[in-house]
């Protein structure tokens, strides 16, 4: 059995790749339908991230900086810098949220011109 550290990391890695990648195909003009969804999925996905301290300290962090769902642009920055504010305590370094958009392509491009991959 690898190291819980590892696993740990393994799940984070996981878990990141997930909530940036939503975040960056998340609608450029959401409906309040829309805005409402994706509140509702990052708080309901703090309650349960399977790390009890880590989901602890990331409500913490969602209180202090609630999402932002205005825009697609908008609610990628906010991921960015909230991952940020995890590095920060973990001692990690701050990520370059500039390129976001870009750097969580999650390769499905535009559904509706059903290109290929
Ligand atoms: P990760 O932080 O897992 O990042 C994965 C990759 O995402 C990086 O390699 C980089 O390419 C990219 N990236 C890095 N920063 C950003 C950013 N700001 N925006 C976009 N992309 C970025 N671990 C703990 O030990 N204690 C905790 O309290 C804790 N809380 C967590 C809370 C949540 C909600 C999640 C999802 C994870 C948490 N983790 C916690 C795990 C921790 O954040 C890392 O996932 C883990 O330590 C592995 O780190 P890593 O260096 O491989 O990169």
């Amino acid at each position: 059995k690898m190291a819980n550290e590892t696993l740990k990391a393994q799940l984070g890695n996981a878990a990141w790749k997930l909530f940036h990648t939503i975040l960056a195909r998340y609608p450029d003009k959401p409906s309040q339908q829309e805005r409402t969804t994706l509140e509702q999925y990052i708080r309901l996905f703090a309650q349960v991230y399977p790390c009890g301290d880590c989901a602890r300290h990331f409500q913490g962090l969602l209180a202090k900086y609630p999402p932002q769902t205005g825009s697609r642009k908008t609610a990628a920055i906010w991921g960015c810098d909230i991952h940020n504010k995890v590095n920060d305590r973990l001692g990690k370094a701050q990520y370059d949220c500039t390129t976001i958009l870009e750097d969580y392509d999650c390769g499905c491009g535009d559904d509706e011109k059903l290109k290929d991959d």
